[in-house]
């Protein structure tokens, strides 16, 4: 892996020799937030504790802040996430409360618990939702940017741009820059005596973070200023942290050839909705999918062409499957879908669609001869079954459906 050290977003002031105080109070916020960003792996935790920090009270108490994150390809910067209010009428109620925001590491940390579930937070981010800039065109945007040290207004996108381009922050306490939502808004959002700082990895744009005065003139201190700039440069690095976390999670969850979940995933999911349904008393079913003859499909079409089917009948079974049914590749060309609160019955009629949809994959396979499946259901009343007992259950039935003639559904009725 590559240093992924950021280089530090350049500070004219400090360049100049100006020289900057620190409070202990400055450094105290500094470290507490530090401290939740590097016990962080989550993104979005690691956004919402550095917004928090820049908006509340305690901390630098801007008015509003938000995060624009690239995405993977290096396409889009869209929004991410922003904490405040979106106008002056939200701007009272959101301010006394994070006015009262406890900084503490544990308080910052559980709060984002909280709000996630709270429909009425993040007011900001849906506000701004459709707020985004093409990376790949930045040089053609910032053509339209306005000097920073101008007044009025301006368009916010262009100064996007030309900030990214530049790499390193902008500020204006003259100019106001504006976005207008497509939703046929009759007023634009508009940003003032606002801070844009890139987030920049040596390797890629991971981000831009603005923060704004909306409502209150202020002088930001010097201190403020740098406060922000490292808070900026701390996200770069945690964001992509984050990124390659989740990259590695999903390697370790996901099966690389059909994007489905993998054995582990499907262990580990069978035995806790087993554990639920011990609980609760309800059933759980599993089916059981076999594709039919599939060592003469390769042998006759090759194992480029076997994958293809594979592919193919993954994303047919996703199309069937409810959202709490859980797909996983089991191994090979074998398929397992867990169906919680589902009977025998119900699992029966679901694996019936199931086989319909591996023999419907047909047309996909163009010129080729299409492929069937057998299936083999088993339920477990109450969790009575174990993960081992019921998937032999569903084994059985299995064996029990190539011995019929293949194509087909059969069940194992008690364990
Ligand atoms: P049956 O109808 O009895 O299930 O016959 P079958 O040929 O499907 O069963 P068998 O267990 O004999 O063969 C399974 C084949 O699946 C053999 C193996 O090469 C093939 N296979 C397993 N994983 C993959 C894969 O990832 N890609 C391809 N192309 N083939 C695979
Ligand atoms: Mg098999
Ligand atoms: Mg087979």
């Amino acid at each position: 892996m590559r240093n992924s050290t950021p280089p530090p977003a350049r500070d004219r002031a400090a360049e100049h020799g100006e020289k900057v105080v620190f409070s202990p109070r400055d450094l105290e916020f500094e470290l507490n937030v530090t401290k939740a960003i590097l016990r962080s792996l989550d993104v979005d935790q690691i956004l919402y504790v550095v917004l928090s920090g820049i908006t509340a009270g305690e901390g630098l108490g801007f008015n509003r802040g938000l995060f624009m994150l690239a995405d993977e390809g290096q396409r889009t910067l869209r929004m991410s996430m922003g904490i405040g209010p979106t106008d002056e009428q939200d701007a009272h109620r959101i301010w006394e409360d994070m006015k009262a925001k406890d900084l503490t590491l544990g308080a910052l940390l559980s709060e984002y618990d909280s709000d996630k579930s709270d429909p009425n937070a993040h007011h900001l981010t849906r506000h701004l939702a459709d707020l985004s800039v093409p990376l790949d065109r930045l040089g053609e945007m910032a053509h339209a940017h306005v000097s920073p040290r101008s007044a009025g207004e301006a368009p916010l996108e262009p100064m996007l741009a030309h900030c990214l381009l530049e790499r390193s922050p902008l500020s204006s306490r003259s100019l106001v820059l504006t976005w207008w939502p497509p939703n046929g808004s009759s007023e634009p959002f508009r940003l003032r005596n606002w801070w844009m700082v890139p987030l920049l990895t040596p390797d890629r744009v991971v981000g831009m973070l603005v923060a704004d005065d909306a409502f209150s003139e202020r002088e930001v201190s010097s201190a403020d200023k740098h406060l922000l700039l490292a808070l900026a440069n701390l996200a770069a690095i945690a964001v992509e942290k984050g990124y390659l976390f989740s990259q590695m999670r999903r390697f370790a969850e996901v099966d690389g050839l059909t994007g489905l979940a993998n054995r582990r995933v499907y262990d580990q999911e069978l035995s806790r909705m087993l554990r639920a349904a011990r609980r609760t008393g309800r059933p759980v079913s599993l089916v059981l999918i076999d594709v039919d003859h599939f060592k003469q499909y390769n042998d006759r079409y090759g194992h480029l062409a076997g994958d293809d089917v594979l592919r193919q009948v993954a994303a047919a079974l996703r199309r069937q499957a409810r959202r709490t049914d859980l797909i996983a590749r089991y191994g090979g060309e074998e398929f397992t879908v867990v169906l919680p609160d589902t009977t025998l019955d119900q699992a029966t009629a679901v694996a019936d669609k199931l086989i319909g949809a591996v023999r419907s994959t047909q047309e996909a396979l163009g010129a080729r001869q299409g492929v069937t499946a057998s299936a083999g259901v088993a339920c477990s009343l109450a969790g009575q079954l174990d993960d081992k007992q019921l998937f032999a259950a569903a084994d059985r039935a299995v064996y029990e459906a190539k011995r019929k003639g293949r194509d087909r559904v059969e069940v194992t009725a008690n364990g």
